[in-house]
């Protein structure tokens, strides 16, 4: 990863990354995270890509039921809800 990019760059880089999300570290997920902090990049439905806890990309889906869709994280075992639009 560059040191400086445009925010165009920026954007970019994070969609590739979440393009190969399963083959990423906490580590990586961690700093790619800041790096879209530092560019005020939202990352929306990416955030759901990984624990929020542990930043493991490794998550099982639950259920789904009334349009909201419960993950757990394989990792830590933190449960997180996502409302379905
Ligand atoms: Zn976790």
């Amino acid at each position: 990863m560059k040191e400086k990019l445009s925010k165009t760059e920026a954007k970019k880089e994070i969609k590739d990354f979440f393009e190969n999300i399963k083959n990423k570290t906490p580590k990586e997920i961690k700093k790619i995270k800041k790096l879209a902090m530092k560019y005020s990049i939202k990352l929306e439905d990416l955030r759901k890509k990984f624990c929020k806890k542990c930043y493991s990309p490794d998550l099982k889906v639950k259920s789904i039921k009334n349009k909201i869709k419960t993950v757990e994280c394989k990792k830590c075992e933190n449960v997180m809800r996502w409302k379905i639009r």
